[in-house]
């Protein structure tokens, strides 16, 4: 069986990296690569090649891929070069595009999703998503400080003293989580937000202060997700985060809940009222942001507030973001591979949860 990946488009990682590739061999399959595949993220074709894995024109990568690995799902067109009969693993996000299983099928793909594998404890390792945002998290702090015209630490010098940076996070998930521990580390004072109240242990461990707006509609069931909220829960938080938002230098926001428009927390009245030089970086710019003003893959200045959005900050990390994406798939075709062919066991809640073309889908 061969395994194929290409070079992406709009993104600098790849799905694959020679490192994971050695590994690959055990499972009995063999790896096909489109030429400088790798190159942005710093995996030149002859690390490739030292691994065995054989390059090929982008075409014949497609023509010949009994299973084809992508981070971003390949368009129409790319998706009439594979052949009948074969896998595609990618990130489909069919909660969004509800029409894509139904063209997989059509084209008799078989299509697995690594955004439907369960966030259960077994299928840690192989969640895209975590190691992902948790790139992301650590990023936008960065980003943040880049931006910022202060310093986040606290700073006693001769010249007179400098208070540290406050850092306001909306949604501590994966990525906010992160993005406390990293302001922490940098000497921020962290305050967050998040409706789920898991989230409040995992805020306090790290050092910040957990904001709670009560009234919260309970998640449980939600497969780890939050759910969404009222539009009169949404308006008393708003009330919340302006409040600490006016005193912030940066507003980290993260918050998602899977399936829907980001939920609006930063309205433009408070933008308007926040400090001049602070900065918002918006990390559910792709699903609308939390901010108001928020555009979508742009760095802006509105009221003397820098708003950057990003979804895809761990894109910025190419060659980190490319290891860990691939290990995470490492561990998926573990699972999914036996005896060098795809082993389409249902039983299995983590292969059931990843095809998306199944009868039930
Ligand atoms: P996500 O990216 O879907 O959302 C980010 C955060 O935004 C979440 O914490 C969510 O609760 C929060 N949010 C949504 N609406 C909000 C609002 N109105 N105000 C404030 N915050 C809001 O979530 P995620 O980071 O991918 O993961 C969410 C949860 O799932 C976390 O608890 C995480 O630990 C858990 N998880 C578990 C596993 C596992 O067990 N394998 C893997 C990954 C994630």
């Amino acid at each position: 069986m061969k395994i194929g990946i290409v070079k992406e488009s709009g993104d600098q990682r790849v799905a694959l990296v020679p490192e994971t590739i050695s590994k690959l061999k055990a499972l009995g399959v063999e790896v096909v690569f489109e030429k400088g595949a790798g190159a942005q993220s710093c995996y030149s074709d002859e690390d490739y090649q030292a691994v065995g894995a054989a390059s090929l024109s982008r075409k014949d990568v497609f023509a010949q891929a009994d299973l084809l690995i992508t981070i971003l799902p390949p368009d129409d067109t790319e998706l009439d070069l594979l052949r009948k009969g074969s896998a595609v693993l990618s990130q489909f996000q069919p909660f969004i595009d509800g029409e894509v299983s139904n063209k997989l099928k059509s084209k008799e793909l078989q299509g697995f999703s690594f955004d439907m594998i369960p966030r259960t404890t077994l299928a840690q390792s192989m969640d895209v998503l975590s190691s992902m945002a948790s790139m992301a998290g650590y990023r936008a702090v960065l980003e943040a400080a880049t931006h910022l015209p202060r310093y986040f630490p606290m700073m006693i010098t001769a010249a007179g003293s400098i208070k540290p940076a406050k850092v306001l996070i909306l949604g501590a998930g994966v990525a906010g989580l992160q993005a406390i521990a990293t302001a922490r580390r940098l000497g921020a004072m962290v305050e967050a937000f998040d409706t789920r109240q898991a989230a409040k242990e995992e805020v306090e461990s790290l050092g910040a202060k957990f904001v709670e707006v009560e009234g919260a509609k309970d998640d449980k069931g939600a497969g780890g997700y939050a759910v969404q909220q009222s539009e009169e829960y949404l308006q008393r938080q708003r009330a919340e985060v302006q409040a600490r938002a006016i005193k912030a230098d940066v507003v980290i926001t993260t918050a998602q809940v899977r399936g829907r428009k980001a939920p609006l927390l930063v309205p433009k009245e408070t933008v308007e009222k926040m400090k001049p030089g602070a900065v918002i970086v918006d990390l559910a710019s792709s699903t609308g942001g939390n901010c108001e003003l928020t555009k979508d893959g742009e760095v802006i200045s509105v009221h003397g507030v820098t708003i950057i959005g990003n979804s895809n900050l761990a894109g910025l990390m190419p060659q980190d973001a490319s290891l860990l994406f691939s290990n995470n798939t490492l561990n998926f075709l573990k699972m999914l591979i036996k005896d060098g062919q795809i082993n389409l066991d249902l039983g299995n809640e983590i292969i059931r949860g990843a095809f998306i073309t199944g009868d039930s889908n």
